[in-house]
């Protein structure tokens, strides 16, 4: 399964060329030793736990991180989604009772990290604000979300930047119109497939 193995480069390493040209992550700035700065002590060891996990040297009592869906469904239909092979279409949004107990629990367990929007555009959910807000109530040390960027308006942007969200990826997935729109297809797409996210610049 060589052939699917990623690569993770932080910046120094921009020239590096992957043996089998795929890149799974690349990151402008060192966003790990930025996030050290502010959280300190706390965030280098959730780290070394991270990697210790990871290399199957340490089984955490709880996990380290948590993977949290706001919602069943999206704004874009891309090729590559595994929502193609969802067999409803029925549009669900959480509820606040279950958000508050997801978040009491990550407290109680104290875990480090939370990722929304793993397999459904979370922006869309109509109360995202009030649930990222929530979250970074809590000792979290390490939240971040995954948007396809449709709805990552100038105030999402300035919310997320006053909450000090950790992390925000947005997949872009292509470089061109042509690409762009084949890729995501039509649907919720709006004409807008050229412009890059209003927000886009600000949590960069
Ligand atoms: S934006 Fe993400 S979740 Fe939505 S259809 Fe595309 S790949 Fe799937």
């Amino acid at each position: 399964m060589d052939q699917f193995k990623g690569e993770r480069i932080v910046n120094e390493n921009v020239t590096k060329v992957l043996d089998n040209h795929q890149l799974l992550h690349y990151e402008f700035t060192n966003v790990e030793k930025t996030l050290e700065s502010i959280h300190g002590d706390a965030f280098r060891k959730y780290r070394e736990r991270w990697n210790a996990a990871s290399a199957l040297k340490e089984i955490p009592k709880a996990p380290l991180y948590v993977v949290f869906e706001t919602n069943s469904y999206c704004n874009m239909k891309c090729k590559m989604c595994t929502r193609n092979f969802f067999t409803t279409e029925e549009k669900v949004n959480i509820s606040d009772e279950i958000v508050d107990r997801i978040i009491s629990q990550c407290q109680e367990h104290n875990i480090p990290s939370i990722f929304v929007g793993a397999s459904a555009e979370c922006l869309i959910h109509p109360d995202i604000k009030k649930i990222l807000g929530k979250m970074k109530s809590t000792d979290t040390l390490d939240c971040f979300l995954m948007t396809n960027g449709y709805n990552l308006t100038e105030d999402i942007a300035n919310y997320l930047i006053d909450i000090q969200f950790e992390r925000v990826y947005v997949s872009l997935d292509a470089a061109q119109d042509a690409t762009y729109k084949k890729i995501r297809g039509a649907t919720g797409t709006g004409g807008r497939e050229s412009e890059p996210p209003a927000g886009a610049e600000k949590v960069a």
